[in-house]
């Protein structure tokens, strides 16, 4: 109850605009959500342990790098996960030759928790909450950590603890962005150390 009270004075006094053509409802309207390009592309991701690679937009486009910068330090735009989100999902209407994803389980990219803490909250754990629905399959919230902090360098920066859980699965490992690849690179090589059999990584936009 008071949640819903608190957002429903937040959204009064902060009222959602698109980022895009500033119309009053939501942070990306249905009009601007049209124009933009989504993609039907997966390819095998050039870095090891990946073993495709999922994208729904062009990271080059403004309004898509506006967006999720824009998610990604804002907190108070959490929300604008189910807009991203929304793009992913377009995304695999479209693209052809997937696997039965119903035989795999979800991941996203974890935060180290002191940061999760100042942040408030996981982007790429909102964009996987939203997957879940979508896809009707498992996430696993607890099973990555990402065990160093440093923003410089994410080498050997994630480690699988409960290595039952992992071994034998498929992984659907989500984020919001793909640029270098260096954070998934690190994720997929835990996510192989700890046994999983397969390795998908699924972001909102790719660079
Ligand atoms: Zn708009």
């Amino acid at each position: 109850m008071w949640i819903k009270i608190k957002n429903l004075i937040f959204d009064i006094l902060f009222p959602k605009t698109c980022f895009s053509c500033k119309r009053e409802g939501d942070y990306l309207c249905q009009d601007c959500q049209a124009l933009l390009n989504i993609s039907g592309f997966h390819r095998p991701s050039p870095i090891q342990n990946l073993d495709d690679l999922y994208w729904a937009c062009d990271y080059k486009n403004h309004l898509i790098g506006k967006l999720i910068r824009n998610f990604k330090y804002e907190p108070f735009v959490r929300e604008l996960g189910k807009n991203l989100c929304s793009l992913i999902v377009a995304h695999l209407q479209l693209a052809d030759n997937k696997p039965d994803f119903s035989e795999f389980t979800l991941i996203p990219v974890p935060l180290h928790r002191k940061r999760l803490k100042w942040r408030g909250f996981n982007q790429a754990e909102e964009l996987a909450k939203g997957l879940t629905d979508f896809l009707k399959i498992p996430l696993l919230l607890t099973d990555l950590n990402r065990v160093k902090e440093t923003k410089e360098g994410v080498e050997n920066a994630f480690i699988c603890q409960n290595l039952e859980t992992i071994k034998g699965k498929k992984i659907l490992l989500v984020d919001d962005f793909y640029l270098t690849g260096a954070t998934m690179a690190e994720c997929a090589k835990a996510l192989r150390k700890a046994g999983a059999e397969k390795i998908i990584g699924i972001v909102v936009a790719r660079g």
